[in-house]
């Protein structure tokens, strides 16, 4: 009797205990700012359920460690079955849970999972003590160990007192059943009765205190993730992956209180700090992300743990406040510390370059994108505080339409062509009404010299295709990624306002452009402020066209490609395989991947309006992109942006590695290998030959004149920081 007013008091104690931080950690939430994120499509928010929480998909990205886990989460779920049981067996000897208590496979599940879960520790444990990862570093060590140590003594006592339970004769399962806890029994034979029920009782104790504790423990370590993940799967971003949180600013209807993005740790909405609460420690977005990997401050985990940590530090405080009433509240938040530079340092927030891989690695669907944009909203709109090479791109973006500063009108010189080659003649959209699509240029291939020579071999190769195509000409704007991820949302905001406007105006349906940022933009951002397009991207459009028909890569071209998949194209938009089928169309390529692709891919160092900021820090990400294809087979890389072309060209200069190898747009080379197709080969869709002949038997053809002068990209005012 003793025994089970014992056992009631510490469970209601624990519950308590859980309870009021329970009541806390929600008060927490409620600190953030408001964030409309009730699911719209349930279809798919269980699949993700299903998917990223059950089947523990993202972690199985990596073999060992997403076994282990996934032994160990699924251990959790079916060993509850055990922890009703031991509790049961406290009020009632012999206790069995109703209806499938007694079911074999139920007792052969729970045996496997034990056994599952303790060599799922045991694989953890080897992680944590003998490889050490570099993907732990600033984590709380110590604490994970604690966590370890306590499931392994949750499985040991589930042994024991199964074992015990078996050899007194009271255990709910029939042993053919659960060989592991059968084996274990076979430990008591020796032992009388009485001591054997001592043990039992020692052995349910001992197990249900460590339960107790750990169910308090939990709520205050990282091990919350176990509570909070599927919550925060369950509330992830319903936008697409590389659209940035919507923010309408109208300066007319703002107060003085409102603020522009996250100044102080109440700005952030209550997803964010829900991110802070969830965020496991597991380190696999700081193993991917480039700012890290090349030696900066930035690491999107420790940015996440300081932002839960300053959450946890100054929550009390503001909750106190809030039950005080308004003017106490205000006071607390005034009294806040700025989230940075006092919680996360200002150079972390500029590292960023917005390539998505740790939102991409995060087990748990942590969106840290949207927080560091909010953290440059403030610095650059609240505060103006950025760093200085900025500045001219961002001035030159509000008067010019672009962050080169160059004038409108010097938008179409890249139809001249060079010296050797025809100029195009493409018209206007406006006297155009027949076109079949828009060419977006967008300000790289208009301004940047190395760029406008790939915006000339794409329109040729429409030509050759015979598509009705148009452009904007001088009215094309900036699409405004670069003011957005420099947090300039409102140049953004009047750059997509104005070209949305000119877009429907024009009545443009379809858009295809060269660039993956005016592809992701116009795409994914465009919508929130009601410019709804289908756009695609050039090398999806030449691969349509190849097979078409419409271009035929007759010349063969003897070259070792490899491909650098844009983050803006791969990872936020799952666009990879027009690039490949358009070089693997290319008569002798030899194809092969660089070991960062597709998804995986390694930002070229010039997004999140990287570009038009100074990388003095660690290693040039470019150069550790440079490197990695240099170490490839290859001697050509592929690219599918003007701002990789860029970034990689300058890459492979610097490395004096010209002659190993050439950067080249994919249009680039298809159209190399069409212009040299042999005379009889017709080059495209009733066109005929160009003219070149080819020897035909698959040798190297020398670059194009055009190719020939691309020998560094020309600088303008407004030149990027980075070139
Ligand atoms: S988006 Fe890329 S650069 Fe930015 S924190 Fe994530 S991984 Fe690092
Ligand atoms: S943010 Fe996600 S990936 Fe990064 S450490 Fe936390 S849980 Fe792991």
């Amino acid at each position: 009797m003793l025994e089970r007013v014992l056992m009631t008091v510490l469970i209601l104690a624990s519950l308590g205990a859980f309870a009021l931080r329970a009541r806390d950690l929600v008060g927490y939430l409620q600190l953030g700012k408001d964030d409309d994120r009730l699911p719209q499509h349930w279809g798919q928010k269980i699949k993700e359920q299903l998917v990223v929480v059950f089947g523990q998909r993202k972690l199985l990205q990596w073999t060992i460690p997403g076994v282990m886990h996934f032994f160990i989460f699924w251990g959790f779920v079916i060993l509850f079955t055990t922890i009703v049981e031991a509790f049961g067996a406290v009020y009632q000897e012999g206790f069995h849970i109703p209806l499938i208590g007694q079911w074999g496979p139920l007792g052969a599940l729970q045996d496997f999972f034990v056994v599952a879960v303790l060599a799922g520790i045991a694989v953890a444990l080897a992680i944590r003590k003998i490889q050490r990862p570099g993907r732990f570093r600033g984590s709380h060590l110590k604490e994970a160990d604690y966590i370890l140590y306590a499931i392994t003594g949750i499985m040991l006592t589930i042994l024991l007192t199964r074992a015990a339970e078996i050899s007194l004769g009271h255990f709910p399962y029939d042993t053919e059943w659960t060989p592991v806890s059968a084996s274990f029994a076979a430990l008591f034979d020796d032992l009388s009765v009485a001591t054997r029920d001592a043990l039992d009782t020692i052995f349910l104790w001992w197990h249900s205190l460590i339960i107790l504790g750990f169910l308090v423990y939990i709520t205050y370590s990282k091990h919350l993730h176990i509570i909070t993940a599927g919550v925060n799967v369950l509330f992830t971003s319903e936008r697409p992956k590389g659209a940035l949180k919507p923010m309408y600013i109208d300066i007319e209807s703002m107060s003085e209180d409102d603020t522009f993005g996250a100044a102080k740790l109440t700005d952030l909405t209550w997803k964010q700090l829900l991110d802070g609460m969830t965020c496991t420690e597991c380190g696999r977005c700081q193993s991917q992300c480039p700012a890290w990997n090349t030696g900066k401050p930035l690491s999107p985990k420790l940015l996440i743990m300081d932002i839960r940590d300053a959450m946890f530090e100054h929550g009390p405080v503001l909750l106190e406040a809030k039950r005080k009433g308004e003017d106490a509240f205000k006071e607390a938040v005034e009294n806040l510390p700025d989230l940075n530079p006092t919680v996360v340092e200002d150079e972390v927030i500029w590292d960023c370059t917005s390539c998505g891989a740790c939102v991409q690695a995060c087990p748990v669907n942590i969106e840290h994108i949207d927080t560091i944009m909010d953290m440059r909203r403030n610095l650059v709109m609240g505060e103006s505080r950025f760093p200085k090479e900025m500045q001219s791109a961002l001035q030159s973006m509000e008067t010019t339409g672009n962050p080169w500063g160059q004038p409108p009108q010097a938008r179409i010189e890249w139809m001249k062509g060079t010296s050797k080659q025809e100029p195009l003649e493409i018209p206007h959209i406006s006297e155009a009404p027949d076109a079949e699509v828009l060419f977006w240029v967008g300000c790289a291939g208009a301004y940047d010299d190395r760029n406008k020579k790939v915006v000339y071999d794409f329109a040729k190769l429409m030509q050759i295709a015979g598509v009705k195509f148009a452009t904007l000409g001088p009215d094309e704007n900036c699409n405004g990624d670069p003011a957005r991820r420099m947090g300039a949302e409102y140049i953004y905001q009047m750059l997509a306002e104005q070209n949305i406007e000119l877009l429907k105006e024009n009545k443009v349906k379809k858009i295809v452009t060269i660039c993956p940022h005016c592809f992701n933009t116009m795409f994914n951002e465009y919508p929130q402020f009601g410019g709804t397009f289908e756009v695609i991207h050039h090398t999806e459009y030449l691969a349509q066209l190849v097979k078409e028909g419409r271009l035929n890569p007759a010349g063969a071209m003897d070259k070792k490609v490899t491909y650098h998949d844009p983050c803006y194209l791969s990872r936020h938009n799952d666009v990879w395989e027009g690039a490949r089928e358009v070089i693997e169309a290319i008569p002798g390529t030899e194809y092969g991947e660089l070991h960062r692709h597709g998804h995986n891919t390694f930002c070229c160092g010039a997004g999140g309006a990287r570009m038009w900021m100074e990388e003095n820090m660690g290693k040039r990400v470019n150069n550790d992109r440079t490197d990695e294809a240099l170490a490839s087979a290859s001697d050509t890389l592929a690219v599918g942006c003007p701002f990789c072309n860029i970034m990689l060209s300058d890459g492979v200069n610097e490395r004096k590695a010209e002659d190993k190898m050439q950067v080249r747009d994919v249009a680039q080379l298809l159209l190399q290998s069409i212009e040299f197709a042999p005379s009889d080969e017709p080059s495209s869709n009733g066109n005929g030959s160009n003219g070149h002949d080819s020897n035909g038997n698959g040798q190297d053809y020398p670059a194009t004149e055009e190719q020939e002068e691309i020998s560094g990209s020309a600088k303008g005012p407004g030149d990027p920081g980075t070139t």
